[in-house]
């Protein structure tokens, strides 16, 4: 009989703490909890009794097989399954797993995107088990989750240098502690991801050759209703809808994954799911199976799951909130205001390193989530704009510039507000949460990045951010830990943290032309508009000094992933180009010769019956058709030269702008025609279901 009860299928897929605890020697459990814990080397015969003990756990479970679970470049997850059978003398077979199998693994690498890393004669790369990341059961295999890298060491994946970043801050964060007789084990950054996604049935997606290709719409006029009653935003939720997220929770909590919260979203068909917190790169895990399995139960019930963070000009798009905090392993939260003044003190420091790391690296923030997808979003009055700012409330805001000019802060008492003297007030929630527009907020105890795209790999930001956060540490480390007296020391730092980044703190409304000209003109802070701006800044060199001396990525890593990262920007385009060719040439244009014939039939007809009749909405309507058919080949074939073109580029950034400039508007300019003709057209012509089929597809 199926379990029900939450907890009791509560990661019963997961070999968690609870499983290693109860299946492992006691031996053998320590020294993998220091393993997990501190990093320490885990010995050879302590990974065979793990392995052992994990193969007879998935056995049980019905697994067969085993993969190392990894995250390539290519931004999804990969698996190669092996079976655990081997062959027995007696002509049967016997189930092995061995340690050295938990521990590495050698996928054939050559098929991923490297950028130049791996030349394709040298195809082997390896994967090495993240003992911090549970192994779980998917589909009958037990999964490890590995990091990849090639054989010379370079990584080629999204987990590697996300722990070296976590590495970094650790490291650096210890420092800090430290000055603060803080001593703890590590301190570890944490994530909670909220995700959005759309769902439609999937007899409408099957009908749409562009959601098929690309994932989103290339064409389609605009419904009668969209989402301007606000009449969907956590509206009662449909019984397919209902029916999809109870299945999907079970799958989500058997995998261990703290599904919390569900809602719908702005958009029709939108919907969010957001997990409790955890550490980073279980979150990053987490999120990716999330992804992953959110696709694969709407398609058991009937739908599709859309992860594009534009399935649909018109209505909102999804993208992802990173709610992102600093904790000890003792718990306690770095980004939360404490009791007494010295722990306000720490605290404002910790709030001073991500100020400045957002100030410094604005740009390899924005970078981190780039994507063709995410370029029709930032900046476009739904998602924060491409200009990166900190929100922080009005309270703490004050604060920092009270400290900044010595001046009494009045929500305190009338003295000038020392720090190491005075405690901080409580910040209640409420009161920092209000901005919806800013692209980076405090919340609280948190931030919330919201620039994130709903495809992304968490990955790629939290390496960004945990490296800028480590290296604000890193300098205030460098000098407090020299300082005569610490006390003033610490104050004239903060001080003077606050005058050089005060520039980067805009509570205002984001998505207003005022703050874009402030921003860029008065703030000089920088607007990098699309993956085509921002990419190549990762090759900056402040930018790539900073995440070398963090050991966060190597130089050729850089260079690697800047291509990589480029690459698929233009490849998504290019398809999405092709796509918009192959539908207007194919079906588009044969369509409105479909009806233009019609009409022009129905008109001599009844002007052969009666002389009387006008015609005037059948004349009329095949006169802008056929304007229109005009303007469509026009459109198509300018589509056609510039894609075209792309392929006389042998240099990535040059393809990338000739994408920006020349391809996508004509994309759009094709669009415009065709969504036009659309409207004049009858629905039983029009080869392909409408926006408001598709959109209110489900019930
Ligand atoms: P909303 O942003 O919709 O108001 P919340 O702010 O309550 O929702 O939570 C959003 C996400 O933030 C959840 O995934 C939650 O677990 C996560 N979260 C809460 N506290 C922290 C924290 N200290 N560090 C990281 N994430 C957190
Ligand atoms: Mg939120």
């Amino acid at each position: 009989m199926e379990k029900q009860n939450v907890p009791e299928i509560f990661g019963t897929m997961v070999f968690d703490d609870r499983v290693m605890r109860a299946r492992l020697s006691a031996e053998v459990y320590h020294s993998l909890r220091k393993t997990i814990d501190e990093n320490v080397k885990l010995e050879d015969h302590v990974a065979e009794a793990v392995a052992a003990e994990m193969r007879d756990w998935a056995v049980e479970r019905g697994a067969t097989h085993f993969t190392h679970w990894f995250q390539p470049l290519t931004g999804v997850t990969a698996e190669k399954h092996d079976s655990f059978i081997t062959p027995s003398p007696d002509g049967g077979v016997i189930m092995e797993f061995s340690g050295k199998e938990l521990i590495k693994g050698e996928p054939d690498a050559s098929s991923f995107p490297s950028g130049g890393l791996r030349a394709t004669f040298e195809a082997r790369g390896y994967t090495a088990w993240d003992p911090t990341s549970y192994a779980f059961i998917k589909d009958h295999t037990l999964c490890i989750p590995t990091a990849f890298c090639s054989y010379s060491g370079d990584a080629l994946d999204k987990k590697t240098p996300l722990l070296r970043s976590m590495q970094a801050l650790n490291c650096q964060a210890k420092r800090i502690l430290k000055l603060f007789g803080n001593e703890v084990k590590y301190v570890r950054t944490s994530v909670g991801p909220e995700q959005e996604y759309f769902l439609i049935d999937k007899e409408m997606f099957e009908k749409r050759p562009d959601l098929v290709y690309t994932g989103r719409t290339l064409f389609g006029a605009m419904p009668p209703k969209g989402q301007e009653l606000d009449d969907h935003y956590f509206g009662v939720i449909k019984p397919r809808v209902t029916a999809f997220m109870k299945d999907l929770n079970d799958e989500l909590w058997k995998l261990g994954i703290l599904a919390k919260t569900e809602h719908n979203e702005v958009a029709p068909a939108q919907h969010e799911l957001a997990p409790i917190f955890s550490t980073t790169n279980v979150a990053t895990d987490h999120n990716q199976l999330m992804m992953e399995i959110m696709q694969k139960v709407a398609r058991k019930h009937g739908m599709v799951c859309l992860l594009h963070e534009k399935p649909f000009a018109g209505v909102n798009g999804s993208g992802k909130h990173n709610n992102w905090s600093i904790a000890t392993d003792t718990g306690v939260n770095l980004l939360s205001p404490g009791e007494t003044p010295y722990e306000n003190a720490q605290f404002l420091l910790f709030l001073c390193a991500v100020l400045q790391a957002v100030d410094d690296y604005q740009d390899l923030l924005r970078l981190s989530v780039a994507t063709a997808g995410n370029d029709h979003r930032l900046g476009a009055n739904e998602a924060p704009p491409a200009i990166i700012s900190v929100f922080l409330g009005d309270e703490l805001t004050d604060i920092l510039e009270a400290i900044k000019n010595d001046a009494t802060y009045v929500g305190k008492e009338k003295e000038i507000l020392k720090l190491g003297v005075h405690s901080l007030p409580r910040f209640s929630k409420d009161t920092t949460d209000r901005n919806r527009t800013s692209p980076f907020a405090f919340t609280g105890n948190k931030f919330e990045f919201r620039s994130l795209g709903s495809s992304n790999s968490i990955a790629c930001c939290n390496i960004m951010l945990n490296a800028a956060v480590a290296e604000s540490l890193k300098q205030y480390a460098d000098r407090l830990e020299n300082a005569k007296d610490f006390e003033s020391e610490l104050h004239d730092l903060i001080k003077e943290t606050i005058k050089q980044h005060e520039r980067i703190l805009f509570n205002g409304n984001g998505y207003t032309d005022e703050w874009v000209e402030e921003a860029t003109k008065v703030r000089g802070l920088s607007n990098l508009k699309t993956t085509a701006d921002a990419m190549p800044h990762l090759l900056d060199e402040k930018n790539m000094k900073m995440l070398m001396s963090h050991k966060v990525f190597t130089e050729s890593e850089i260079h690697s992933r800047c291509e990589i990262m480029l690459e698929n920007y233009c490849k998504t385009i290019n398809i999405e180009g092709h796509t918009m060719v192959d539908m207007v040439r194919k079906n588009y244009l044969p369509a409105i010769e479909g009806y233009l014939y019609s009409l022009a039939k129905t008109t001599s007809l009844m002007k052969s019956v009666s002389d009387k009749v006008k015609c005037n909405y059948e004349i009329s309507t095949m006169e802008r058709l056929s304007e229109l058919t005009d303007e469509i080949l026009k459109s198509v074939e300018a589509l056609e030269q510039a894609l075209s073109d792309l392929k006389t580029f042998d240099d990535i950034i040059k393809t990338s702008e000739s994408v920006r400039d020349h391809v996508l508007p004509k994309m759009e300019n094709l669009r415009k025609y065709v969504d036009e003709a659309e409207m004049l057209s009858s629905e039983k012509s029009w080869p392909f279901p409408s926006y408001g089929k598709i959109l209110f597809s489900v019930y």
